[in-house]
């Protein structure tokens, strides 16, 4: 089965002409990366940021691989690195039109221990970048978004479900998917719009940091209606959905990409 945009009704320039911001590119197999990969083709401009020195050397390649020569620095957590980006890409592009957010972090700390035993900064920290973030990104995008665009932001079903070593991450995606339905109904009138895909357990740099991970993987192709393990491209097919035309009538939405997982019973 394909999961890739290759030989599939996309290719044919449907982002021409579109400026992406991403969020979340760390390496070749980020979900981030996919959906960049998926819009390059598209003929869309993508921006690509990195965390610090040291990942913009893991960033940088990647970005060339596209012709991508737009590689900013943002740490989501810094007020002043979030407006230096968007100052920069107000003197580069002018406006954007659509932002993928792709961001999360939690102490590993905190994701092993009890969940009541969460620490009070492991909590700030894993709300601060998964979850304020996006609103902090989406406040600063208005003003670049004249005409309206798109914004999407990656979630998990353990914002709704108590899932074994999701934990304080598990909070954080509740607060991220509200933020949503706020952000959607807040910036509606500006024609932008707000989207969450909740994806299905995929191995990434930052699903290492959960335990047993293989484990949830294996259970979960198991149960699963579709009977696999989702990947990085099927994410892709739906974020393209969203940040296009094609879902114009469409915000405030957590649209599932589990290959059906989260409608079953135990
Ligand atoms: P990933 O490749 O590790 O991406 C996570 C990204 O967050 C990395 O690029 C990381 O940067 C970035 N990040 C962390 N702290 C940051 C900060 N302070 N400022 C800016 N960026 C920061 O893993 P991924 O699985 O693709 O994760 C992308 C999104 O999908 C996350 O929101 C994740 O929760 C969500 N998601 C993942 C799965 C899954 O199973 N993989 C399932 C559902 C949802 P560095 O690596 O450079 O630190």
């Amino acid at each position: 089965m394909s999961t890739s945009t290759e030989g599939s009704m996309y290719g044919n320039g449907m982002f021409a002409g579109k400026k992406v911001l991403v969020l979340g590119v760390a390496n070749n197999k980020s979900i981030a990366w996919a959906i960049t990969e998926s819009l390059s083709k598209e003929g869309a401009t993508v921006c690509l940021t990195y965390l610090n020195e040291a990942l913009e050397k893991r960033v940088r390649p990647l970005a060339e691989s596209i012709g991508c020569t737009d590689v900013l620095p943002c740490d989501v957590q810094s007020d002043e690195e979030l407006d230096n980006l968007f100052a920069e890409l107000e003197s580069r592009w002018g406006t954007i039109d659509c932002i993928v957010h792709s961001v999360a972090f939690a102490d590993r700390e905190d994701l092993q221990r009890p969940f009541s035993e969460t620490s009070r900064a492991g909590f700030q920290l894993a709300l601060d970048i998964s979850a304020y973030s996006l609103v902090a990104v989406a406040g600063r995008a208005k003003k670049l978004m004249p005409e309206g665009g798109s914004i999407i932001t990656m979630t998990y079903l353990g914002a709704l479900r108590a899932i074994e070593n999701y934990n304080v991450m598990g909070v954080a995606k509740a607060a991220l998917e509200s933020s949503v339905r706020y952000l959607a109904a807040d910036l509606g009138a500006s024609n932008i719009r707000v989207n969450a895909i909740s994806a299905g357990p995929i191995k990434t740099l930052a699903a290492s940091g959960i335990p047993q991970f293989k484990q949830l993987l294996a259970a979960f192709a198991e149960k699963a209606p579709l009977k696999r393990n989702v990947e990085q491209g099927d994410v892709a097919k739906t974020a393209l959905y969203f940040l296009s035309d094609l879902s114009s009538g469409v915000t405030g939405e957590v649209t599932y990409v589990d290959c059906g997982y989260s409608i079953t019973g135990t």
